[in-house]
């Protein structure tokens, strides 16, 4: 039995919660002037790489996943999806089945990560939609192709985001929901009436919303509208202070409420990296500059966020949340969508994470704990 103390930033009150097995078998109100607060872990939907770690590297191994999952734990985050995009089928497929022995190697990270996020194949073709996606593999979508996925990778897809711009994309998207999949709808062009239909076959989420589109757009009809009036849609933003205008991310957060707002890192390999010019293996040649954009370069096409999500979560805490309802965008909500807690609760696994935060240093973590283990000590 073990023990951890700090600040509920839902209430302000200090409370101590009692850890036996990996498990929170208590949480009691305690009295103490420890300033540090005490959360459940980040759940970050899209993580491309960090500190040079890269996700989509030909020839990823499953060491690399280790090692990046160690990294991403110490800031903060206890559950992810490691994120592929766009590739040829060959390339996904080899880049799910490392994952996949990562997770077999060590149940630490099974439980860190509980499937994979695939952005693309199937999105816009077009420029500006499409991103830093390489154009020569976007393809309709095949539940076939996804099946092969999931045969290679023990079904550890769990997340799939399309432009539901295709032909084949309303019946794709109701073959995935049979098979308890989740779909995103992003870096698309589809008109409103695509978007309602991709909704009306089981499309839950809006990938990154308001970038991955057309720029400038039509002032109204368009897809940005359409999503945020969608009710049956959950939306997830880049919160780095460069995806996102504050006044844009504070009305978007506004219109679609707490409840249907999540923040993703989409943290790319360069997360954490100096600045200057570097080159991509998909995106070819890119720039990141001291205040944390990166860009393609000779385009100005965002090609990826630097900032880890707790660097989001206090840049909404900052701009337009409280801190206790800027981290349920990267808590609780996300959670919710892969059938974990996200919350503390008694019975639920300590994943749990104390920190510090100050408007200005932003949030600094302190200490990890990941199924009531400490992120430091042997993970
Ligand atoms: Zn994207």
């Amino acid at each position: 039995m073990t023990s951890v103390s700090g600040r509920d930033p839902h209430t302000g009150r200090h409370i101590e919660v009692a850890i036996r097995d990996g498990i929170i078998t208590a949480i009691a109100e305690v009295q103490s002037d420890d300033p540090a607060w005490l959360s459940s872990g980040l759940v970050d939907l899209q993580i491309n790489g960090y500190q040079g770690f890269d996700l989509n590297a030909d020839n990823l191994t499953s060491d690399t996943v280790v090692e990046l999952s160690r990294r991403v734990l110490a800031t903060g985050v206890t559950t992810f999806l490691p994120t592929i995009i766009t590739a040829a089928e060959e390339k996904i497929i080899a880049c799910l089945r490392a994952i996949a022995v990562a997770r077999q190697l060590n149940p630490t990270f099974h439980h860190m990560i509980p499937g994979v996020h695939v952005e693309g194949p199937h999105l816009s073709p077009e420029d500006g939609p499409r991103g830093a996606h390489p154009r020569e593999h976007i393809r309709p979508p095949s539940i076939a192709e996804f099946d092969r996925w999931q045969r290679a990778s023990g079904d550890l897809v769990k997340l799939v985001t399309l432009s539901p711009h295709f032909d084949e994309a309303p019946n794709y998207i109701a073959a995935l929901r049979e098979r308890g999949i989740l779909v995103s709808i992003g870096h698309t062009r589809a008109s409103c009436e695509q978007i309602h239909s991709a909704v009306d076959a089981g499309a839950t989420l809006s990938t990154h919303l308001g970038n991955g589109v057309d720029d400038p757009l039509p002032r109204h009809p368009n897809l940005l509208w359409t999503q945020l009036a969608e009710d049956r849609l959950t939306a997830t933003f880049i919160a780095d202070g460069h995806h996102l205008p504050d006044d844009t991310l504070k009305v978007m957060l506004r219109v679609n409420g707490i409840e249907r707002s999540i923040l993703v890192s989409d943290m790319v390999a360069l997360g954490g990296m100096p600045p200057g010019l570097y080159e991509t293996p998909v995106g070819g040649q890119v720039e990141l500059t001291p205040d944390g954009r990166l860009s393609l370069s000779g385009t100005g096409f965002l090609a990826g966020s630097v900032l880890p999500l707790k660097d989001a979560v206090a840049h909404v805490a900052r701009t337009s949340l409280s801190l206790s309802e800027s981290l349920r965008l990267a808590t609780e909500n996300p959670a919710r969508f892969l059938g974990r807690a996200g919350k503390l609760h008694v019975g639920a696994p300590a994943d749990l994470i104390r920190f510090t935060w100050e408007r200005t240093a932003g949030i600094q973590i302190e200490s990890v704990l990941l199924q009531g283990t400490r992120a430091d000590s042997n993970i």
